[in-house]
Protein backbone atom coordinates (compact mmCIF):
# COMPACT_ATOMS: atom_id res chain seq x y z
CA UNK A 1 0.00 0.00 0.00
CA UNK A 2 1.20 3.47 -0.30
CA UNK A 3 0.63 4.20 2.82
CA UNK A 4 2.70 8.09 3.49
CA UNK A 5 2.43 11.03 1.67
CA UNK A 6 6.14 10.55 -0.13
CA UNK A 7 4.15 8.75 -3.39
CA UNK A 8 2.86 9.95 -6.22
CA UNK A 9 0.25 9.70 -8.16
CA UNK A 10 0.47 10.38 -12.11
CA UNK A 11 -2.65 10.92 -13.79
CA UNK A 12 -2.41 10.70 -18.33
CA UNK A 13 -4.94 11.97 -19.86
CA UNK A 14 -4.20 13.56 -23.35
CA UNK A 15 -0.64 14.12 -22.64
CA UNK A 16 0.97 10.42 -23.17
CA UNK A 17 4.19 11.19 -23.03
CA UNK A 18 7.74 10.77 -21.98
CA UNK A 19 9.37 13.62 -22.62
CA UNK A 20 8.32 17.03 -21.89
CA UNK A 21 5.53 16.17 -19.38
CA UNK A 22 5.21 17.97 -16.66
CA UNK A 23 3.08 15.93 -14.43
CA UNK A 24 5.27 13.32 -15.20
CA UNK A 25 8.74 14.68 -14.48
CA UNK A 26 7.81 16.18 -11.26
CA UNK A 27 5.64 13.46 -9.91
CA UNK A 28 8.76 11.20 -10.33
CA UNK A 29 11.23 13.60 -8.48
CA UNK A 30 10.46 11.21 -5.17
CA UNK A 31 11.09 8.21 -6.92
CA UNK A 32 7.81 6.71 -5.35
CA UNK A 33 5.17 6.79 -8.09
CA UNK A 34 2.45 5.34 -10.00
CA UNK A 35 0.65 6.01 -13.56
CA UNK A 36 -2.69 5.66 -14.34
CA UNK A 37 -4.57 6.23 -17.29
CA UNK A 38 -8.04 6.57 -16.22
CA UNK A 39 -10.90 5.36 -18.92
CA UNK A 40 -14.10 6.26 -18.79
CA UNK A 41 -16.32 4.63 -21.54
CA UNK A 42 -19.24 7.68 -21.24
CA UNK A 43 -15.70 10.24 -22.40
CA UNK A 44 -15.54 8.12 -24.91
CA UNK A 45 -19.01 7.92 -26.24
CA UNK A 46 -18.96 11.63 -25.84
CA UNK A 47 -19.54 14.49 -28.41
CA UNK A 48 -17.22 13.64 -31.63
CA UNK A 49 -15.65 11.07 -29.86
CA UNK A 50 -14.87 7.88 -31.79
CA UNK A 51 -13.31 4.27 -32.18
CA UNK A 52 -10.73 5.22 -34.77
CA UNK A 53 -9.61 8.08 -32.25
CA UNK A 54 -9.23 4.95 -29.48
CA UNK A 55 -7.41 2.88 -31.81
CA UNK A 56 -4.78 5.31 -32.20
CA UNK A 57 -4.92 5.58 -28.23
CA UNK A 58 -3.93 1.73 -27.85
CA UNK A 59 -0.57 2.45 -29.67
CA UNK A 60 -0.08 5.35 -27.37
CA UNK A 61 -0.75 3.53 -24.10
CA UNK A 62 1.40 0.74 -25.23
CA UNK A 63 4.53 2.70 -25.99
CA UNK A 64 4.02 4.57 -23.21
CA UNK A 65 3.89 1.50 -20.77
CA UNK A 66 6.77 0.26 -22.54
CA UNK A 67 9.02 3.57 -21.96
CA UNK A 68 7.56 3.57 -17.86
CA UNK A 69 8.89 0.28 -17.70
CA UNK A 70 12.31 0.90 -18.80
CA UNK A 71 12.34 3.68 -15.78
CA UNK A 72 10.85 0.78 -13.02
CA UNK A 73 7.51 1.94 -13.56
CA UNK A 74 4.64 1.14 -15.85
CA UNK A 75 0.95 2.37 -17.26
CA UNK A 76 -2.23 1.21 -15.06
CA UNK A 77 -5.70 1.27 -16.02
CA UNK A 78 -8.35 2.64 -14.19
CA UNK A 79 -11.93 1.87 -15.62
CA UNK A 80 -14.38 4.26 -14.52
CA UNK A 81 -15.57 8.21 -14.46
CA UNK A 82 -13.14 11.08 -12.29
CA UNK A 83 -15.82 9.96 -9.34
CA UNK A 84 -15.30 6.48 -9.55
CA UNK A 85 -11.61 7.10 -9.23
CA UNK A 86 -11.49 9.57 -6.27
CA UNK A 87 -13.98 6.82 -4.70
CA UNK A 88 -11.34 3.82 -5.36
CA UNK A 89 -8.95 6.19 -4.18
CA UNK A 90 -9.43 5.18 -0.31
CA UNK A 91 -7.86 8.12 1.06
CA UNK A 92 -4.15 6.74 0.91
CA UNK A 93 -2.07 9.73 1.09
CA UNK A 94 -0.18 10.72 -1.93
CA UNK A 95 0.16 13.86 -4.09
CA UNK A 96 -1.71 13.61 -7.70
CA UNK A 97 -0.36 15.05 -10.63
CA UNK A 98 -2.33 15.82 -13.57
CA UNK A 99 -1.67 18.17 -17.10
CA UNK A 100 -4.22 20.30 -17.71
CA UNK A 101 -6.34 19.74 -20.69
CA UNK A 102 -8.63 21.79 -22.59
CA UNK A 103 -11.78 19.38 -23.68
CA UNK A 104 -15.39 18.95 -24.13
CA UNK A 105 -17.35 19.68 -21.40
CA UNK A 106 -18.28 16.27 -19.89
CA UNK A 107 -14.30 15.49 -19.19
CA UNK A 108 -14.46 19.40 -18.22
CA UNK A 109 -17.11 18.52 -15.35
CA UNK A 110 -15.83 15.52 -14.50
CA UNK A 111 -12.49 16.81 -13.62
CA UNK A 112 -13.99 19.84 -11.52
CA UNK A 113 -15.85 17.64 -9.63
CA UNK A 114 -13.09 15.40 -9.02
CA UNK A 115 -11.27 18.55 -8.04
CA UNK A 116 -13.99 19.39 -5.60
CA UNK A 117 -13.94 15.96 -4.20
CA UNK A 118 -10.49 15.53 -3.76
CA UNK A 119 -8.77 18.73 -2.89
CA UNK A 120 -9.18 18.43 0.97
CA UNK A 121 -8.43 14.64 1.03
CA UNK A 122 -4.91 14.81 -1.41
CA UNK A 123 -2.33 17.39 -2.28
CA UNK A 124 -3.24 17.88 -5.72
CA UNK A 125 -1.13 20.01 -8.49
CA UNK A 126 -1.89 20.35 -12.10
CA UNK A 127 0.16 21.58 -15.21
CA UNK A 128 -0.18 23.88 -17.95
CA UNK A 129 0.22 21.59 -20.97
CA UNK A 130 1.12 23.81 -23.75
CA UNK A 131 0.42 27.08 -24.74
CA UNK A 132 -3.27 27.84 -23.05
CA UNK A 133 -3.53 30.38 -20.35
CA UNK A 134 -5.76 28.82 -17.93
CA UNK A 135 -5.80 31.59 -15.42
CA UNK A 136 -5.53 35.60 -15.78
CA UNK A 137 -6.57 34.94 -19.32
CA UNK A 138 -5.78 38.09 -21.01
CA UNK A 139 -5.86 37.96 -25.37
CA UNK A 140 -4.03 41.25 -25.46
CA UNK A 141 -0.83 39.61 -24.21
CA UNK A 142 -1.71 36.20 -24.96
CA UNK A 143 0.78 35.98 -28.00
CA UNK A 144 3.42 36.83 -25.45
CA UNK A 145 2.73 34.62 -23.31
CA UNK A 146 2.73 32.19 -25.99
CA UNK A 147 6.24 32.51 -26.76
CA UNK A 148 7.40 32.57 -23.49
CA UNK A 149 5.88 28.95 -22.51
CA UNK A 150 7.33 27.80 -25.77
CA UNK A 151 10.50 29.13 -25.08
CA UNK A 152 10.90 27.68 -21.54
CA UNK A 153 13.31 24.74 -20.88
CA UNK A 154 11.75 21.62 -21.65
CA UNK A 155 10.86 19.39 -18.59
CA UNK A 156 13.52 17.78 -17.00
CA UNK A 157 13.55 13.74 -17.89
CA UNK A 158 11.33 11.33 -15.40
CA UNK A 159 13.52 10.04 -12.55
CA UNK A 160 13.53 5.94 -12.06
CA UNK A 161 10.84 4.80 -10.20
CA UNK A 162 12.37 2.75 -6.59
CA UNK A 163 9.25 1.68 -5.14
CA UNK A 164 7.75 -1.65 -5.87
CA UNK A 165 4.73 -2.46 -7.90
CA UNK A 166 1.87 -2.87 -5.79
CA UNK A 167 -1.84 -3.06 -7.58
CA UNK A 168 -3.70 -3.75 -4.13
CA UNK A 169 -4.79 -0.28 -3.31
CA UNK A 170 -6.42 0.41 -6.70
CA UNK A 171 -8.49 -1.52 -9.04
CA UNK A 172 -6.56 -1.49 -12.79
CA UNK A 173 -5.75 -3.43 -15.72
CA UNK A 174 -3.09 -3.93 -17.27
CA UNK A 175 -2.52 -2.11 -20.76
CA UNK A 176 -2.98 -5.15 -22.79
CA UNK A 177 -5.97 -6.45 -20.77
CA UNK A 178 -7.44 -3.26 -21.49
CA UNK A 179 -6.78 -3.12 -24.78
CA UNK A 180 -8.16 -6.72 -25.72
CA UNK A 181 -11.16 -6.23 -23.24
CA UNK A 182 -12.05 -2.47 -24.88
CA UNK A 183 -10.64 -1.98 -28.29
CA UNK A 184 -9.62 -4.90 -29.72
CA UNK A 185 -13.55 -6.43 -29.69
CA UNK A 186 -14.69 -3.57 -32.01
CA UNK A 187 -14.75 -3.63 -35.47
CA UNK A 188 -12.72 -0.94 -37.02
CA UNK A 189 -14.64 1.01 -39.42
CA UNK A 190 -12.13 2.57 -41.22
CA UNK A 191 -9.00 1.19 -43.68
CA UNK A 192 -5.70 2.68 -42.26
CA UNK A 193 -5.50 5.71 -39.86
CA UNK A 194 -1.85 7.06 -38.63
CA UNK A 195 -0.31 4.13 -36.04
CA UNK A 196 0.02 6.12 -32.36
CA UNK A 197 3.16 6.95 -30.24
CA UNK A 198 5.84 8.91 -29.36
CA UNK A 199 8.60 7.26 -31.42
CA UNK A 200 5.80 8.04 -34.49
CA UNK A 201 6.01 11.49 -33.48
CA UNK A 202 9.16 11.87 -33.70
CA UNK A 203 10.15 10.32 -36.92
CA UNK A 204 7.15 12.24 -38.50
CA UNK A 205 9.20 15.74 -37.27
CA UNK A 206 12.26 14.45 -38.33
CA UNK A 207 11.56 13.66 -42.03
CA UNK A 208 9.27 16.55 -42.25
CA UNK A 209 12.34 18.95 -41.16
CA UNK A 210 14.70 17.02 -43.45
CA UNK A 211 12.50 16.49 -46.98
CA UNK A 212 8.88 16.22 -46.30
CA UNK A 213 8.51 20.49 -45.96
CA UNK A 214 9.88 20.84 -49.17
CA UNK A 215 7.07 22.72 -50.76
CA UNK A 216 4.40 22.55 -47.54
CA UNK A 217 2.65 26.13 -48.38
CA UNK A 218 1.39 25.28 -51.73
CA UNK A 219 1.22 21.28 -51.57
CA UNK A 220 -0.71 21.84 -48.34
CA UNK A 221 -3.88 22.84 -50.15
CA UNK A 222 -4.77 19.55 -52.08
CA UNK A 223 -5.55 16.35 -50.61
CA UNK A 224 -2.98 14.27 -52.45
CA UNK A 225 0.01 16.26 -51.86
CA UNK A 226 -0.95 17.25 -48.96
CA UNK A 227 -0.41 14.11 -47.56
CA UNK A 228 2.90 13.42 -47.61
CA UNK A 229 3.65 17.61 -47.49
CA UNK A 230 2.20 18.04 -44.08
CA UNK A 231 4.02 17.59 -40.61
CA UNK A 232 0.61 14.88 -40.02
CA UNK A 233 1.56 15.80 -36.86
CA UNK A 234 -2.31 16.95 -35.34
CA UNK A 235 -2.83 13.33 -33.61
CA UNK A 236 0.21 13.26 -31.70
CA UNK A 237 -0.72 16.81 -30.77
CA UNK A 238 -4.09 15.95 -29.60
CA UNK A 239 -3.12 13.12 -27.24
CA UNK A 240 -0.15 14.65 -26.68
CA UNK A 241 2.70 12.06 -27.52
CA UNK A 242 4.70 14.77 -28.28
CA UNK A 243 5.13 18.10 -26.95
CA UNK A 244 4.17 21.17 -29.08
CA UNK A 245 6.89 23.00 -26.86
CA UNK A 246 9.42 20.56 -27.77
CA UNK A 247 8.68 20.64 -31.31
CA UNK A 248 8.87 24.60 -31.82
CA UNK A 249 12.27 24.44 -29.95
CA UNK A 250 13.35 22.08 -32.81
CA UNK A 251 12.15 24.12 -35.39
CA UNK A 252 13.41 27.58 -34.31
CA UNK A 253 16.79 25.33 -34.43
CA UNK A 254 16.00 24.03 -37.88
CA UNK A 255 14.74 26.99 -39.65
CA UNK A 256 18.17 28.51 -39.51
CA UNK A 257 20.26 25.99 -41.54
CA UNK A 258 16.78 24.94 -43.22
CA UNK A 259 16.44 25.30 -47.72
CA UNK A 260 12.73 25.53 -46.84
CA UNK A 261 12.35 28.30 -44.70
CA UNK A 262 9.12 29.88 -46.46
CA UNK A 263 7.11 26.51 -45.46
CA UNK A 264 8.47 26.15 -42.28
CA UNK A 265 7.77 29.95 -41.16
CA UNK A 266 3.89 28.67 -42.28
CA UNK A 267 4.27 25.36 -40.39
CA UNK A 268 5.52 27.53 -37.07
CA UNK A 269 2.40 30.39 -37.69
CA UNK A 270 0.36 26.97 -37.40
CA UNK A 271 1.91 25.87 -34.26
CA UNK A 272 0.80 29.33 -32.94
CA UNK A 273 -2.71 29.00 -33.89
CA UNK A 274 -3.04 25.42 -32.47
CA UNK A 275 -2.74 27.00 -29.13
CA UNK A 276 -4.59 30.02 -30.43
CA UNK A 277 -7.89 28.13 -31.69
CA UNK A 278 -7.67 26.26 -28.14
CA UNK A 279 -7.75 28.89 -26.54
CA UNK A 280 -10.91 30.38 -27.72
CA UNK A 281 -12.54 26.76 -26.01
CA UNK A 282 -11.19 27.49 -23.05
CA UNK A 283 -11.88 30.94 -22.56
CA UNK A 284 -15.34 30.14 -23.23
CA UNK A 285 -16.72 26.14 -23.18
CA UNK A 286 -20.30 27.06 -24.15
CA UNK A 287 -19.02 27.45 -27.65
CA UNK A 288 -19.21 23.46 -27.92
CA UNK A 289 -22.89 24.19 -28.35
CA UNK A 290 -23.71 27.76 -28.77
CA UNK A 291 -22.23 30.33 -31.86
CA UNK A 292 -19.61 32.36 -30.77
CA UNK A 293 -22.17 35.42 -32.10
CA UNK A 294 -25.34 34.80 -30.11
CA UNK A 295 -27.15 36.32 -32.76
CA UNK A 296 -26.47 33.55 -35.33
CA UNK A 297 -27.86 30.44 -33.17
CA UNK A 298 -31.19 31.07 -35.15
CA UNK A 299 -29.73 31.31 -38.04
CA UNK A 300 -30.22 27.65 -39.16
CA UNK A 301 -33.51 26.66 -36.80
CA UNK A 302 -33.93 22.73 -38.13
CA UNK A 303 -32.00 19.93 -39.02
CA UNK A 304 -32.75 17.87 -42.54
CA UNK A 305 -31.32 13.85 -41.12
CA UNK A 306 -31.54 13.00 -43.79
CA UNK A 307 -29.66 15.13 -45.94
CA UNK A 308 -27.01 15.24 -43.31
CA UNK A 309 -26.84 11.08 -43.21
CA UNK A 310 -26.32 12.02 -47.57
CA UNK A 311 -23.27 14.34 -46.99
CA UNK A 312 -21.27 12.26 -43.56
CA UNK A 313 -21.63 9.02 -45.95
CA UNK A 314 -19.95 10.72 -49.25
CA UNK A 315 -23.54 10.59 -51.23
CA UNK A 316 -23.75 14.02 -52.20
CA UNK A 317 -23.83 13.66 -56.09
CA UNK A 318 -20.66 16.09 -56.22
CA UNK A 319 -17.80 14.06 -57.00
CA UNK A 320 -14.61 15.74 -55.61
CA UNK A 321 -16.59 16.31 -51.75
CA UNK A 322 -17.59 12.56 -52.11
CA UNK A 323 -14.31 11.68 -52.81
CA UNK A 324 -12.83 14.08 -49.95
CA UNK A 325 -15.61 11.97 -47.44
CA UNK A 326 -14.78 8.78 -48.51
CA UNK A 327 -10.95 9.44 -48.13
CA UNK A 328 -11.64 10.83 -44.72
CA UNK A 329 -13.69 7.98 -43.89
CA UNK A 330 -11.04 5.38 -44.72
CA UNK A 331 -7.90 7.39 -43.12
CA UNK A 332 -9.65 9.33 -40.93
CA UNK A 333 -7.55 12.46 -42.20
CA UNK A 334 -7.91 14.65 -44.59
CA UNK A 335 -5.90 18.33 -45.21
CA UNK A 336 -7.29 21.87 -44.04
CA UNK A 337 -8.71 23.27 -47.35
CA UNK A 338 -10.79 19.95 -47.66
CA UNK A 339 -11.96 19.98 -44.39
CA UNK A 340 -13.19 23.52 -44.63
CA UNK A 341 -14.77 22.35 -47.84
CA UNK A 342 -16.88 19.94 -46.71
CA UNK A 343 -18.47 22.15 -43.91
CA UNK A 344 -18.85 25.14 -45.80
CA UNK A 345 -21.02 22.53 -47.93
CA UNK A 346 -22.97 21.12 -45.03
CA UNK A 347 -23.58 24.54 -43.00
CA UNK A 348 -23.96 27.03 -46.15
CA UNK A 349 -25.02 24.63 -49.17
CA UNK A 350 -27.39 22.12 -47.03
CA UNK A 351 -27.73 25.12 -44.44
CA UNK A 352 -27.76 22.82 -41.31
CA UNK A 353 -27.02 23.90 -37.97
CA UNK A 354 -22.94 23.24 -37.07
CA UNK A 355 -23.78 22.02 -33.81
CA UNK A 356 -25.92 18.50 -35.93
CA UNK A 357 -23.43 18.18 -37.85
CA UNK A 358 -20.14 19.15 -36.39
CA UNK A 359 -19.55 16.00 -33.89
CA UNK A 360 -20.27 13.57 -36.60
CA UNK A 361 -17.35 15.18 -38.57
CA UNK A 362 -15.43 15.04 -35.94
CA UNK A 363 -15.51 11.33 -35.38
CA UNK A 364 -14.33 10.84 -38.24
CA UNK A 365 -10.62 12.33 -37.47
CA UNK A 366 -8.20 10.98 -35.23
CA UNK A 367 -6.81 14.00 -34.68
CA UNK A 368 -9.99 15.74 -33.21
CA UNK A 369 -9.08 18.67 -30.71
CA UNK A 370 -12.29 20.27 -29.31
CA UNK A 371 -10.90 23.10 -29.35
CA UNK A 372 -10.06 23.59 -32.94
CA UNK A 373 -12.31 21.71 -34.28
CA UNK A 374 -15.18 23.67 -32.84
CA UNK A 375 -13.62 26.99 -33.60
CA UNK A 376 -12.87 25.61 -37.28
CA UNK A 377 -16.37 24.58 -37.72
CA UNK A 378 -18.08 27.84 -35.99
CA UNK A 379 -15.47 29.61 -38.68
CA UNK A 380 -16.79 27.76 -41.84
CA UNK A 381 -20.29 27.87 -41.04
CA UNK A 382 -20.36 32.13 -40.34
CA UNK A 383 -21.19 32.26 -37.04
CA UNK A 384 -18.12 33.74 -35.29
CA UNK A 385 -19.03 37.17 -35.97
CA UNK A 386 -15.41 38.06 -36.65
CA UNK A 387 -14.35 35.94 -39.94
CA UNK A 388 -15.72 37.23 -42.50
CA UNK A 389 -17.95 34.09 -44.48
CA UNK A 390 -16.02 32.15 -47.50
CA UNK A 391 -18.53 30.00 -48.88
CA UNK A 392 -16.05 27.31 -50.76
CA UNK A 393 -17.51 25.75 -54.02
CA UNK A 394 -17.25 22.38 -54.27
CA UNK A 395 -16.87 22.04 -58.60
CA UNK A 396 -14.15 24.78 -58.39
CA UNK A 397 -12.01 22.87 -56.05
CA UNK A 398 -12.53 19.90 -57.68
CA UNK A 399 -10.90 21.74 -60.75
CA UNK A 400 -8.31 23.70 -58.68
CA UNK A 401 -6.74 20.60 -56.59
CA UNK A 402 -7.80 17.72 -58.58
CA UNK A 403 -7.86 18.66 -62.08
CA UNK A 404 -6.71 15.17 -64.14
CA UNK A 405 -9.64 13.98 -61.38
CA UNK A 406 -6.87 11.18 -60.30
CA UNK A 407 -8.01 11.56 -56.62
CA UNK A 408 -11.37 11.26 -57.57
CA UNK A 409 -11.16 8.30 -59.77
CA UNK A 410 -8.99 6.87 -57.04
CA UNK A 411 -11.45 7.53 -53.91
CA UNK A 412 -14.64 6.64 -55.83
CA UNK A 413 -13.78 3.48 -58.74
CA UNK A 414 -17.14 3.97 -60.24
CA UNK A 415 -16.42 6.59 -62.18
CA UNK A 416 -13.18 5.12 -63.52
CA UNK A 417 -14.50 5.79 -66.82
CA UNK A 418 -16.31 9.29 -66.16
CA UNK A 419 -14.59 12.00 -68.65
CA UNK A 420 -12.79 15.05 -66.60
CA UNK A 421 -15.21 17.37 -67.66
CA UNK A 422 -18.66 15.20 -66.13
CA UNK A 423 -16.80 14.87 -63.24
CA UNK A 424 -15.90 18.31 -62.79
CA UNK A 425 -19.28 19.27 -63.72
CA UNK A 426 -21.28 16.32 -61.66
CA UNK A 427 -22.95 15.76 -64.97
CA UNK A 428 -22.35 11.80 -64.78
CA UNK A 429 -22.97 9.16 -67.48
CA UNK A 430 -22.91 6.55 -65.10
CA UNK A 431 -24.95 5.46 -62.34
CA UNK A 432 -24.46 7.89 -59.53
CA UNK A 433 -26.20 9.65 -56.36
CA UNK A 434 -28.40 12.51 -57.58
CA UNK A 435 -27.13 15.92 -56.51
CA UNK A 436 -28.79 16.61 -53.21
CA UNK A 437 -28.60 20.22 -53.05
CA UNK A 438 -28.19 23.13 -56.39
CA UNK A 439 -24.57 24.88 -55.70
CA UNK A 440 -25.55 28.00 -56.86
CA UNK A 441 -29.14 28.48 -55.59
CA UNK A 442 -28.12 27.18 -52.54
CA UNK A 443 -25.08 29.48 -52.00
CA UNK A 444 -26.85 32.34 -52.97
CA UNK A 445 -29.41 31.80 -50.49
CA UNK A 446 -26.59 31.15 -48.31
CA UNK A 447 -25.15 34.66 -49.12
CA UNK A 448 -28.35 36.45 -48.75
CA UNK A 449 -29.26 35.05 -45.15
CA UNK A 450 -25.44 35.22 -43.73
CA UNK A 451 -24.89 38.59 -45.23
CA UNK A 452 -28.45 40.14 -44.48
CA UNK A 453 -28.03 39.62 -40.55
CA UNK A 454 -24.27 40.79 -40.47
CA UNK A 455 -25.90 44.45 -41.66
CA UNK A 456 -27.36 45.87 -38.18
CA UNK A 457 -25.98 47.59 -35.30
CA UNK A 458 -26.92 44.93 -32.93
CA UNK A 459 -24.83 42.28 -34.82
CA UNK A 460 -21.98 44.46 -35.00
CA UNK A 461 -22.11 45.39 -31.61
CA UNK A 462 -22.02 41.75 -30.63
CA UNK A 463 -19.02 40.77 -32.95
CA UNK A 464 -17.16 43.52 -31.14
CA UNK A 465 -17.57 41.51 -28.05
CA UNK A 466 -16.56 38.65 -29.86
CA UNK A 467 -13.56 40.28 -31.39
CA UNK A 468 -12.36 41.55 -27.87
CA UNK A 469 -12.66 38.04 -26.43
CA UNK A 470 -11.32 36.11 -29.25
CA UNK A 471 -9.85 37.90 -31.63
CA UNK A 472 -6.55 37.83 -32.88
CA UNK A 473 -4.12 40.07 -32.27
CA UNK A 474 -1.51 39.80 -34.66
CA UNK A 475 -2.82 42.30 -37.19
CA UNK A 476 -2.87 44.84 -34.79
CA UNK A 477 0.34 44.60 -33.52
CA UNK A 478 2.28 44.51 -36.47
CA UNK A 479 0.79 47.85 -38.11
C1 LIG B 1 -13.78 22.10 -40.08
C2 LIG B 1 -12.36 21.88 -39.58
C3 LIG B 1 -12.15 21.03 -38.51
C4 LIG B 1 -10.86 20.83 -38.01
N1 LIG B 1 -10.69 19.97 -36.95
C5 LIG B 1 -9.46 19.76 -36.45
C6 LIG B 1 -9.26 18.87 -35.34
O1 LIG B 1 -10.22 18.29 -34.79
N2 LIG B 1 -7.99 18.67 -34.90
C7 LIG B 1 -6.92 19.32 -35.46
O2 LIG B 1 -5.80 19.11 -35.01
N3 LIG B 1 -7.10 20.17 -36.49
C8 LIG B 1 -8.31 20.41 -37.01
N4 LIG B 1 -8.47 21.28 -38.08
C9 LIG B 1 -7.32 22.08 -38.54
C10 LIG B 1 -6.42 21.47 -39.63
O3 LIG B 1 -7.17 21.01 -40.69
C11 LIG B 1 -5.53 20.33 -39.07
O4 LIG B 1 -4.85 20.78 -37.92
C12 LIG B 1 -4.47 19.88 -40.05
O5 LIG B 1 -5.04 19.51 -41.27
C13 LIG B 1 -3.72 18.71 -39.43
O6 LIG B 1 -2.76 18.16 -40.27
P1 LIG B 1 -1.20 18.34 -39.98
O7 LIG B 1 -0.86 17.98 -38.58
O8 LIG B 1 -0.46 17.62 -41.04
O9 LIG B 1 -1.06 19.91 -40.11
P2 LIG B 1 0.18 20.86 -40.45
O10 LIG B 1 -0.20 21.66 -41.62
O11 LIG B 1 1.45 20.11 -40.53
O12 LIG B 1 0.18 21.86 -39.19
C14 LIG B 1 0.89 21.58 -37.99
C15 LIG B 1 -0.04 21.71 -36.81
O13 LIG B 1 -0.55 23.04 -36.74
C16 LIG B 1 -1.87 23.03 -36.24
N5 LIG B 1 -2.77 23.55 -37.26
C17 LIG B 1 -2.68 23.46 -38.59
N6 LIG B 1 -3.68 24.12 -39.20
C18 LIG B 1 -4.42 24.65 -38.21
C19 LIG B 1 -5.60 25.42 -38.19
N7 LIG B 1 -6.19 25.86 -39.30
N8 LIG B 1 -6.10 25.76 -36.99
C20 LIG B 1 -5.51 25.39 -35.84
N9 LIG B 1 -4.39 24.65 -35.80
C21 LIG B 1 -3.86 24.28 -36.96
C22 LIG B 1 -2.23 21.58 -35.96
O14 LIG B 1 -1.96 21.30 -34.61
C23 LIG B 1 -1.27 20.83 -36.86
O15 LIG B 1 -0.99 19.53 -36.41
C24 LIG B 1 -9.76 21.50 -38.61
C25 LIG B 1 -9.98 22.34 -39.70
C26 LIG B 1 -11.27 22.53 -40.18
C27 LIG B 1 -11.49 23.43 -41.35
Amino acid sequence: MMANNEADLIVFHRNLRIQDNEALSYGSIRQNYKCIYVFDEAYWSGNGKSLRQLYFLKDCLRELDNSLKKINSKLEIFIGNYIEFHKSLLNNKFTLHFNYSTDIEYYKSQFTQFLKLAKHQYEIKVYNDFGVQRENFDRDQWSRFWENQMNKPLCPEPKINKASHDRSYLSTHTVEEFINKYIDIQKPDFIEIQPGGSSKAEHLLETFFNERCNGYRTKMSNPFDAKDSCSRLSPHFSFGTISIRSVYQKLKKEYFKSNFKSDLYSFKKRLHWHCHFIQKFEAEPDIEYNSMHSMCDNLRPSEDQELIEKWIKGETGYPFLDACIHHLRRYGWINFRMRAMIMSFASYNLWQPWQKTSPLLAELFVDYEPGIHISQVQMQSGVTGINLPRIYSVLKQSRDQDPEASFIRKELPELSDESNENIHNATMDVDYPNKIVDLRSSSANARDKIWGIRKSDQFKQIAKEVYIKHGSRMKQRRR
